[in-house]
């Protein structure tokens, strides 16, 4: 048995192979749907490509040597993957999700799964005790965002499990924020992880994806179960590309993290801003368990100008060059975004304030370009 290889060694070689066929270095992209049986059930270990194909597996088994976990799945898309998950539930199963979420799992909750009889409660995960008392014999999933999308909130991940397994929920973590790179949950005892691929993982903006990761046999059966019955499934080239994306991952996070911090700083001296969101602040409220779970503290951060005036946070966004305003994270260029009015449009108002989603706050997706170009943006839109 070889020894286990470190994580930025992972990213290149984790479940990779040279293909059997022509000793291809790079997996090629199978586009296939269907694969020749020489004698009826008699074939290569492939027989469709709504159940499998070989770009997909080397994909899913990259995902899951990078999440340090036994079984990889690949979706069509984020959304997709949290809808398989949502599958494993049954009418009148009580989830408990945070608060302060993605938009779009909001979105798929109450607007799609409600109507098949699930119950979710969204509360505050910042302080693991909150959670335990709205615990009932029916809570059957925890799900955990960390870093919180927008608000940069940590929740302890250890602590979450810990308190999943008294209670034998299942604890299933959306690692998009904060990749692998950063943090990896299985190893805190989460059952689930997943992905909105689309972000960090394949890093470059042009291509939709998810996953999920999981160490249990039976878990995984059931989900690939889902899955190939349901047919949410990704295409051969998407996979390629989220494959290739993955490949520098471990690169791209640490000029992500590098540049978010020296912003970070830039914006917390400067007059005009009232607030900034980023977790490797000393006074963050969760700091301490940011620092022991993850490695360093991410490529997102959210801020509010002074006096929480909107009108100064759209003049801002308006005036900002190199910072794209766009939906999404992730991607090697720096893009703004202003939640209220985009990625959380879908949560009611009132709801999106009371975890501090004001229309003023404006959230930023650090890129790896030069820092000094980035400041120099910023620093003119606010002037
Ligand atoms: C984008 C995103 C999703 C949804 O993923 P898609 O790939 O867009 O379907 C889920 N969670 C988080 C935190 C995201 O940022």
């Amino acid at each position: 048995m070889k020894k286990k290889l470190h994580f930025n060694s992972l990213t290149i070689h984790g479940g990779q192979a040279p293909d059997p066929a022509f000793g291809a270095v790079m997996p090629p992209v199978y586009m296939t749907s269907t694969y020749a049986q020489s004698a009826p059930g008699d074939h290569k270990g492939y027989e469709y490509s709504r159940t499998h194909n070989p770009t997909r597996t080397a994909l899913e088994k990259n995902i899951a040597a990078i999440e340090n976990g036994k079984h990889g799945m690949a979706f069509a898309s984020g959304l997709a993957a949290m809808d398989a998950v949502m599958k494993l539930l049954q009418p009148g199963d009580e989830i408990l999700a945070t608060d302060d979420l993605y938009g779009g799992s909001y979105r798929l909750f109450t607007k799609i799964f409600e109507a098949y009889g699930l119950v979710f409660r969204f509360i505050p995960m910042r302080d693991t005790a909150t959670v335990a008392q709205h615990i009932t014999p029916k809570t059957k999933l925890f799900w955990v965002e960390t870093p919180t999308n927008p608000m940069m909130n940590i929740i302890d991940l250890k602590g979450m499990a810990e308190l999943a397994k008294a209670h034998n929920i299942t604890l299933a973590v959306d690692n998009t924020f904060a990749s692998p790179y950063l943090q990896q949950p299985l190893e805190f005892g989460a059952d689930i992880v997943m992905h909105s691929a689309t972000k960090y993982l394949a890093g470059h903006s042009d291509v939709i994806l998810g996953s999920l990761v999981v160490n249990d046999d039976t878990l995984a059966e059931r989900l690939r179960f889902i899955q190939n019955a349901s047919g949410a499934v990704p295409s051969p080239m998407d996979c390629f590309l989220v494959l290739r994306g993955i490949k520098t991952l471990h690169v791209r996070m640490e000029r992500h993290c590098e540049n978010a911090a020296q912003i970070a700083a830039f914006l917390q001296q400067h007059p005009k801003i009232e607030q900034v969101y980023w977790p490797g602040f000393e006074t963050h409220p969760n700091h301490t368990v940011a620092k022991q779970q993850m490695n360093a503290f991410g490529g997102m951060l959210s801020f509010v100008p002074e006096k929480s005036s909107f009108a100064m946070a759209q003049k801002i966004i308006t005036s900002l060059k190199i910072f794209t305003l766009a939906e999404s994270l992730g991607g090697i260029e720096s893009l703004v975004g202003h939640p209220a009015s985009m990625t959380h449009a879908s949560i009611p108002k009132a709801i999106r304030e009371k975890s501090g989603v004001v229309d003023a706050l404006i959230r930023l997706s650090v890129g790896i370009e030069a820092v000094e170009d980035l400041i120099a943006d910023l620093d003119q839109a606010l002037s």
